[in-house]
């Protein structure tokens, strides 16, 4: 019989259902040198976020085919050991997305009504009726930054609330947004219609300070900002500047920069701030449900079937590796391109399997398409086991289809967004083993897709080039080559520079206020 160790505490009706698939032996007292000394009887191993599960651990785990994370983050596990050694990592990503919409609607109506400062003034001893008059959520705006597992949960609670739902979101769909009764904006459109604005989205390179002195400004007067996400996606200096001044009412935060905060920062003490101590994701019902996602993960890996929430990759022959691979850098950085060059709401994403690739097993590389799509913006790990899921939960659509004709390549990729501005077409193919990117939304280029990149979109002038190259050599940022390509001659045309080291901020600013630039976008592939 297969035997689980759990390393901390998780639900009782988890552990239930690990004992029905396992012997299973609880042991809250392993220090690093006892997890080490035991690891190696056991198949499975179930945590939280304590336990560290190292390379060390992995290494010394002879039997072990599943690790087992309550809750979401797998920070605490070596997952590339994991994946090297063939083990399956899975999570309960899911178990707390309740709790925290729920949280957020609380936070929502104590802005409204000003629940906890009225609640003091009683304690207080005073009996001030008319100084808590309050507004009706009914009727009112709310703008949700991030529209995933929460960001969806709260909006469902707000439509139920008569309110009007607007969330921008990169990832998500049209269809999807529609289904649970929200309009898809663009962020600037969400920061000016909103009321009240609600973040929900990971924090990930870019999202830390997403909601700075800038964007607080683009906000209705008095508008209210809600952050039960996490904390350094607002810019706490900012948020406090900008309730001085007044123009913002009110906010209030399940989560800071600092955790716990120091005891005297103005963050936890200002007047229009409603403050909780990271209690979003603490309910009886989210703790028990983290136990038994994660049992279930367990048992499913254990009996061989496949867990619902995997972290990693499963294990792909190394014949069919050597084939695949340039097709599966190419489509996975595609999609990390597409993701990056495109900022209006996408409808759809179609993919086209020419020449050679259309002969090979397709679902690999497309895999590697929405794995690109999906993981700039996600707190999980994806991969391309859980990235179906993911997108299916995002309501990404997908299609594909295959042609034996790929021009002049052997074989080509070929991606169409279906954006709310229109058609961006995107491909690829491979040379000498090599994915190149031969056209970048509509413009036919050539260039090795890796590594820090500047795209302009622009009108095609004389000196054009030498400007752009003048600004990124007077910051220091050495170009190793460029690709232009051009609608016909004096028009539109699009520049692609791949450096030695990312464009600052400071930089783009400067070429976006050239003359004849439209666009310019920093990219990390
Ligand atoms: P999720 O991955 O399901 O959804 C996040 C969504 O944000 C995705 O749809 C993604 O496309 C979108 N997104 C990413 N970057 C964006 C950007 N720049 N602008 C707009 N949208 C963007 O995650 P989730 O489970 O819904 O969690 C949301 C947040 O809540 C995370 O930060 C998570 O850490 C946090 N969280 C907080 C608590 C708590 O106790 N307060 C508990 C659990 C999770």
């Amino acid at each position: 019989m297969d035997r689980i160790l759990v390393t901390e505490k998780i639900a009782a009706e988890g552990l239930d259902v690990l004992r029905q698939a396992a012997e299973v032996d609880v042991r809250l007292d392993l220090d690093k040198a006892g997890l080490l000394a035991a690891i190696g009887d056991y198949d499975a191993l179930v945590v939280r976020s304590a336990t560290k599960v190292t390379a060390e651990v992995i290494e010394a785990g002879k039997r072990l085919r599943v690790v087992g994370r309550a809750g979401t983050g797998v920070d605490n596990i070596d997952v590339n050991a994991a994946t090297r050694h063939g083990i399956i990592v899975v999570n309960a990503p899911a178990s707390n997305n309740v709790a925290v919409a729920e949280l957020t609607i609380g936070l929502l109506i104590s802005l409204a009504r000003s629940i906890p400062q009225a609640h003091s003034s009683l304690q207080s001893g005073k009996w001030e009726r008319t100084r808590f008059v309050g507004w009706e959520v009914r009727g009112k705006t709310l703008g949700l930054v991030g529209l995933g597992r929460i960001g969806s949960e709260v909006a469902v609670r707000a439509r139920a609330m008569a309110m009007h739902v607007l969330a921008y979101d990169p990832v998500v769909s049209f269809d999807r947004a529609a289904q649970i009764g929200v309009e898809l904006v663009a962020m600037d459109e969400l920061l000016q219609r909103s009321d009240v604005v609600s973040l929900h989205v990971p924090l990930v390179e870019g999202t830390r300070n997403l909601i700075d002195a800038a964007r607080l400004a683009q906000l209705k007067h008095g508008a209210y900002l809600i952050n039960a996400s996490r904390g350094g996606v607002v810019d706490e200096a900012a948020l406090l500047a900008a309730l001085d001044a007044g123009q913002l009412a009110g906010a209030a935060l399940d989560v800071f920069s600092q955790e716990p905060p120091p005891p005297d920062a103005p963050i936890i003490h200002h007047p229009k701030i409603i403050t909780v101590p990271h209690i979003g994701a603490s309910t009886a019902e989210a703790q028990t449900s983290a136990g038994t996602e994660v049992a279930e993960g367990v048992a499913a890996a254990l009996s061989g079937a496949t867990p619902r929430y995997a972290v990693n990759a499963p294990f792909v022959a190394p014949e069919a590796w050597a084939v695949l691979q340039p097709y599966l850098t190419l489509g996975r950085q595609l999609g990390r391109l597409v993701n990056q060059l495109i900022h209006s709401p996408v409808r759809s994403y179609d993919l086209e399997f020419c020449g050679e690739l259309a002969e090979v097993d397709t679902q690999p590389v497309r895999l590697a398409v929405l794995q690109g799509l999906l993981e700039a913006n996600s707190i999980e790990r994806v991969t391309p086991v859980n990235a179906p899921l993911i997108a299916r939960e995002r309501g990404v659509r997908l299609t594909e289809r295959t042609s034996p004709e790929a021009e002049s390549y052997s074989g080509l990729l070929v991606v169409r967004v279906q954006a709310a501005d229109g058609e961006h077409v995107f491909s690829g193919t491979v040379l000498r083993g090599e994915p190149h990117i031969v056209q970048a939304d509509g413009y036919f280029v050539d260039f090795v897709p890796q590594g820090a990149l500047l795209f302009t979109y622009h009108r095609d002038r004389p000196g054009m080039i030498g400007r752009v190259g003048t600004l990124l050599g007077g910051a220091d940022v050495n170009i190793s080559g460029m690709y232009v390509g051009r609608l016909a001659p004096r028009q539109q045309a699009m520049m692609v520079l791949t450096l030695d080291e990312p464009a600052s901020e400071e930089v783009l600013t400067s070429i976006r206020a050239l003359d004849d630039i439209d666009h310019a976008y920093s990219v990390t592939l």
